[in-house]
């Protein structure tokens, strides 16, 4: 198939478009750069820069591109963020998901997986969430996307464009050849891994009083690489029907634990300072992905922390070193010349 990923140089575009590279499909990244990286579009994948929100360049993409299938990325997606900032999120997310589907359909496409979260759900009545629990979300973030998925039912029903949004629970990990790198980091693993390679000084955990076992927050961490299938099986139905999907491990761990994990895997001590509450965290995030598991026969390949925290710590010494390798290059064309 030929495929538009939007948002295809972030992190789990790099790794969806390598994917989809494997399975042969035809492969266009549109990405503003704004998060993203050139260097993490795979070779093989067509790149057009471009934003969300440019309704005349989606357009010039429709019509000179025969895309079969949209998966949509692009988009902010800091809780925090979203709290001090709800405009951004609004306007690209939203009011940009508004204009890729215009685009959409002017060129009569007619199948798209949406990128949604499970900050839809806010803070959860029952663990683990099944995609049936109410949703209410607590941030701006969840806010934007559930407004999206609403968006995407009457598109269907009036333009006849099948969904499927895919509601992740916290991706993490890394693929041999892409991973996490955002300026500035401000997710749990990579800065912790930062703190192991002594490139921060201390993590900071946000809130220790939390209704958990050890005070602070639970998540269901799952790889990126199993992210990537998911899409990957949800282009499948989209011939029969939409759907929602949530798409998590079903294990939980505190952030205290993810910190120990790191130690065991680094072999590092990580310093820690304890904080206040981040806003808009609910305490505990966990999912049921029965659903997906029984529809599309997805199953995530990496089932433990130790394995995804070790994924992500392989991939982060390889871009250090590389990038120390580019610093002396230059420094060494500098001495030259
Ligand atoms: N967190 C933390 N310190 C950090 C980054 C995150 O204590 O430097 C906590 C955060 O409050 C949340 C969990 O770790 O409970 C996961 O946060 P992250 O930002 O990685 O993902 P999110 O859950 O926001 O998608």
């Amino acid at each position: 198939m030929k495929i538009l990923v939007t948002g295809g140089a972030g992190y789990i575009g790099s790794v969806t478009v390598e994917q989809l590279l494997k399975r042969n499909h035809e492969v266009i990244v549109y990405d503003n750069l704004s998060t993203g990286r050139l260097s993490a579009v795979a070779e093989g994948a067509k790149f057009i820069e471009g934003d969300v929100l440019d309704a005349e360049k989606l357009a010039e993409v429709f019509s000179t591109n025969r895309v079969e299938a949209v998966i949509h990325l692009a988009a902010c997606a800091l809780v925090g963020e979203s709290m001090a900032n709800p405009l951004k999120y609004y306007q690209n997310n939203v009011i940009g998901s508004l204009r890729l589907l215009e685009a959409m359909t002017n060129a009569g496409v007619k199948k798209i997986v949406f990128s949604s979260t499970c900050a839809v759900y806010g803070e959860p009545k029952e663990i683990p969430i099944k995609e049936t629990h109410e949703t209410n979300p607590t941030s701006s973030y969840g806010e934007t996307k559930l407004a999206v998925e609403k968006a995407l039912r009457w598109f269907e029903k009036s333009y006849g464009i099948r969904h499927v949004s895919l509601r992740y629970f916290n991706a993490a990990g890394a693929s041999e050849n892409y991973g996490e790198l955002h300026e500035p980091e401000t997710h749990l693993i990579p800065n912790v891994l930062r703190v192991a390679l002594g490139e921060k000084e201390h993590v900071e955990v946000f809130g220790t009083n939390y209704p958990t076992p050890d005070g602070t927050c639970i998540r269901d961490y799952v790889h990126v690489i199993d992210i990537a299938s998911a899409h990957i099986k949800a282009l499948e139905i989209l011939d029969e029907k939409s759907e929602v999907f949530n798409i998590g491990c079903g294990d939980g761990y505190s952030v205290k634990e993810v910190i120990e994990t790191a130690e065991k895997v680094t072999g590092k001590k990580i310093k820690v300072i304890y904080g206040d509450r981040r806003t808009g965290d609910p305490a505990v995030l966990v999912a049921s992905s029965e659903k997906i598991q029984k529809e599309l026969g997805w199953k995530p390949q990496f089932q433990n922390l130790e394995q995804i925290i070790y994924s992500a710590w392989i991939w982060m010494k390889k871009m250090l070193e590389v990038e120390s390798n580019q610093l002396q290059a230059s420094q060494g064309s500098f001495h030259e010349t």
